[in-house]
């Protein structure tokens, strides 16, 4: 069942500044189809539980044998959100081109890059920036395209790599910066405002296409606004970077020493920790410990959802909690033009 019907898209087709056009880039295999597939399923065409599996933007056959995607296709999304002015919920249209990611087809990545304003960069977190990333970026800022970033596959660092947060941040900082040099190099100077990414922006989001679960700065600066007093932005600020919580001075500090123990930065204690703790106890079938963090998480779990197990478990406890279409769509609308 969609959950939109065609008068509310007329409706807003007519409203420029509720439509946003972009497409989804990526090197090969690092996640645009699954990612893609998630998004659509939170605009009501493919059933949710389903997100991650279908391929929807993968329709010839030849895409379907080789799992690759070939021609472009476009996608229309319609999200309601009240995030750009915090007050109104309003309808956007989102219209998504699902571009192929091989260098064979670059014509194809081309022609979806025209018709389009901003573009969502998928970049593998254990790969990294590949050379089709730095490929189709390139071309992105050729055509003054705007970039938001989205590191997919962290599922892959916490449970196969079994990393701990601080060495998380590190690579995510990593993946940022050297997609800011390509940014650099690339950017044409009549953009305006610069186009590198920051998370302290919101223009940078973290996640997982397969589990369907992404989170931004954003996304938890808001959760935590109230807790710490501090309004959305500057809390943003303090979520990134060399910023720790001193529990002593129950302050926000620069230095990592308080008195003899180390703190972990902000980052890792407030984001990585309760998003790698939740997952492995999942995994590792704790279960009262996992109720209990659902519970004090504000997540929700039906009596047969409860009954699930493992990677299905974790699908349905992080699409309820951070959901990845929620947070990416947000983001496409706040920060593309
Ligand atoms: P595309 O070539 O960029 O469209 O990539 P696909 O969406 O086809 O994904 C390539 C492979 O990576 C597939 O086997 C996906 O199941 C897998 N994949 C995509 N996203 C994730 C993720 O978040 N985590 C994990 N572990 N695998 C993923």
């Amino acid at each position: 069942m969609p959950n939109f019907t065609v008068d509310q898209i007329r409706e807003i087709m007519g409203k420029t500044d509720q439509i946003r056009n972009m497409s989804v880039i990526a090197h090969v295999d690092h996640g645009k189809s699954t990612l893609t597939d998630s998004l659509i399923a939170k605009a009501g065409i493919i059933a949710g539980d389903k997100a991650g599996d279908v391929r929807a933007t993968d329709t010839r056959a030849d895409e379907k044998e080789r799992g690759i995607t070939i021609k472009s296709t476009g996608v229309s999304l319609y999200f309601e959100t009240d995030i750009a002015d915090q007050k109104e919920v309003k309808p956007y249209l989102i219209n998504l081109i699902d571009s192929p990611g091989h260098v064979d087809f670059s014509t194809e990545v081309t022609a979806a890059l025209r018709v389009t304003d901003g573009a969502l960069v998928v970049v593998d977190y254990v790969e990294g920036v590949c050379v089709q990333t730095e490929t189709v970026l390139r071309q992105a800022l050729g055509e003054k395209i705007k970039p938001v970033l989205f590191i997919n596959k962290v599922d892959r660092g916490i449970l196969e790599l079994q990393v701990d947060g601080e060495t998380m941040y590190q690579n995510f900082q990593r993946v940022i910066e050297n997609a800011n040099v390509i940014i650099s190099t690339y950017e044409c100077d009549d953009m305006g405002e610069s186009q590198q990414v920051d998370p302290t922006n919101g223009s940078v989001a973290f996640g997982s296409a397969l589990f369907g679960w992404a989170f931004t700065l954003t996304r938890f600066a808001r959760v935590y606004s109230e807790k710490f007093k501090l309004d959305i932005l500057k809390l943003m600020q303090k979520l990134w970077g060399d910023n720790y919580f001193s529990p002593a001075k129950k302050a926000f500090v620069t230095d990592d020493m308080d008195g003899t123990t180390q703190l972990p930065r902000c980052f890792v204690q407030f984001i990585m920790k309760p998003v790698i703790t939740l997952c492995r106890n999942v995994m590792d079938g704790n279960y009262d410990i996992v109720w209990k963090m659902t519970e004090s998480l504000g997540i929700q779990l039906k009596h047969d959802e409860k009954q699930l197990t493992g990677k299905l478990l974790m699908k349905c406890i992080y699409q309820k909690w951070i959901n990845a279409a929620e947070a990416l769509l947000e983001m496409i609308v706040m920060k593309l033009p």
